[in-house]
C-alpha cells in the first residue's frame, strides 16, 4: 500500500513545513489523479500493484474526502452565516460646534489636546469628591476645560470661613449644599458640560457608581474618607487624582494600580497619629488654588493622554518657601488594598 504512505508522508510534510492547507490539499490531490491514473491506464503494472488497490478503491476513497471537505466547508459557511453581524460603526460623533470651538480655541491649537484631545474631554466622566478647597478650582477648570459629565458629591454646607479659599462660592450661598451650588457655578460658567451634584459622602459601597467613571478626583480632608474613596477605585479599577493641602504645603499624586502605580495604602497604610483638618491646623487660602488647579492639570493631561502623568509620582509643593520637588512612589507588593489586583 505504497500509495496509502505516499499520502500520510504527504500530510506529515504538510504539517513540518508549517504548508498551508490548500497547498497541501492540491499536492495530494494531484497525487490521487496520477495514482488513480496509473491504476486505470496500467492496472497490471509493477507501480500499480506497489501503490496498491485498485482504480474503483481509489474512486471511492476520493469521493469520501472530498464528501468530508466539501461537509466541512458546508458547516463553516452555515456558522458564518450564524455569527452575529459585525458591529455597525459607531455613528460618526457631531464634532464640535461653532460656539465650542470658539470656547476651546486655546485648547484646539495645543498639538497634545487639539480636537482630537477635546472630543475625548467632552465625552469623559469624572467623578469629583469634595467641592471644598480642592474641589472649587478643580470642578471650575474642569468645567471650563469642557469635560463633558461631571459628578460631585460634597455632603456640607457652604459656610462664611470656606470664602477664603473656596472661591467657587459666594457669601450669598451661606447655607446652601456645596455640591448643589458648585454644580450651579460650574454650569454657569459652561452650559455645555453635565454636572450631576450628589449630597453625601463616597465610600466603600460606591463601586457601581464609581465604575460608571473615568476618573475620579479626590478633594477631601479626612484620612478616613480617603481611605474608603481608594479602597472602592481599587476594587472598581478606576485611576484615582489625589491631593492634599495643610498650612502652607500640598502634594498630589495619580493612584493607579491597575497600571502598575501604587494606591493610597501604598504609600500610607495607617492614619496618621493626628489627624487634624484645615480648621484646626489652618491653610493659606492661595494654596488650595495651586494644587486644585494642578489636580486639574493632571485630570485633563490623564483624560486627553498628554504629556506624562504622576503614575509613581508625586509633587511635593511648599507654598512657604516657593518651592517644589518631584518624589518616586511605588507599590507595596504586601498592600491589603491593591495587593493580587
Ligand atoms: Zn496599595
Amino acid at each position: 500500500m505504497l500509495g496509502i504512505w505516499l499520502i500520510v508522508m504527504l500530510l506529515v510534510l504538510g504539517r513540518l513545513l508549517r504548508a498551508p492547507r490548500r497547498v497541501t490539499l492540491a499536492l495530494l490531490g494531484g497525487l490521487w489523479l496520477v495514482m488513480l491514473a496509473l491504476q486505470l491506464a496500467a492496472p497490471d503494472s509493477g507501480a500499480a500493484r506497489a501503490l496498491g488497490g485498485n482504480a474503483a478503491g481509489w474512486l471511492v476513497l476520493g469521493a469520501l474526502v472530498a464528501i468530508v471537505i466539501g461537509y466541512r466547508r458546508l458547516l463553516s459557511r452555515l456558522r458564518h452565516r450564524a455569527a452575529p453581524p459585525p458591529a455597525a460603526p459607531a455613528a460618526p460623533d457631531d464634532g464640535l460646534s461653532d460656539p465650542e470651538i470658539e470656547r476651546y480655541a486655546r485648547h484646539l491649537v495645543l498639538h497634545q489636546i487639539g480636537g482630537p484631545g477635546q472630543m475625548h474631554l467632552r465625552g469623559a466622566r469624572v467623578l469629583v469628591v469634595g467641592a471644598g478647597g480642592l474641589g472649587s478650582p478643580l470642578c471650575l477648570y474642569l468645567a471650563a476645560a469642557g469635560v463633558g459629565r461631571i459628578t460631585l458629591a460634597d455632603d456640607d454646607t457652604v459656610t462664611l470661613s470656606n470664602l477664603q479659599r473656596q472661591v467657587i462660592f459666594r457669601e450669598d450661598l451661606r447655607g446652601e449644599p456645596k455640591a448643589h451650588a458648585a454644580a450651579e457655578a460650574m454650569m454657569r460658567l459652561n452650559p455645555h458640560v453635565e454636572v450631576t451634584p450628589l449630597v453625601r459622602r463616597i465610600g466603600d459601597g460606591d463601586g457601581d457608581l464609581i465604575a460608571g467613571h473615568d476618573l475620579v478626583i479626590d478633594g477631601t480632608d479626612s484620612f478616613a474618607g480617603r481611605a474608603a474613596l481608594n479602597r472602592a477605585c481599587v476594587a472598581a479599577g478606576v485611576p484615582l487624582i489625589w491631593g492634599a493641602i495643610g498650612q502652607w504645603e500640598g502634594q498630589l499624586t495619580l493612584f493607579d494600580p491597575v497600571r502598575g502605580g501604587p494606591c493610597m495604602a501604598c504609600l500610607f497604610p495607617q492614619a496618621p497619629v493626628r489627624d487634624a483638618p484645615c480648621a484646626e491646623t489652618g491653610v493659606v487660602g492661595a494654596l488650595p488654588g495651586v494644587i486644585g488647579s494642578m489636580m486639574a492639570l493632571e485630570a485633563i493631561k490623564h483624560l486627553t493622554g498628554a504629556g506624562q502623568g504622576l503614575r509613581g509620582r508625586m509633587v511635593l509643593f511648599d507654598g512657604l518657601y516657593g518651592e517644589s520637588r518631584m518624589i518616586g512612589t511605588a507599590r507595596d507588593p504586601d498592600c491589603p488594598v491593591c495587593c493580587g489586583r
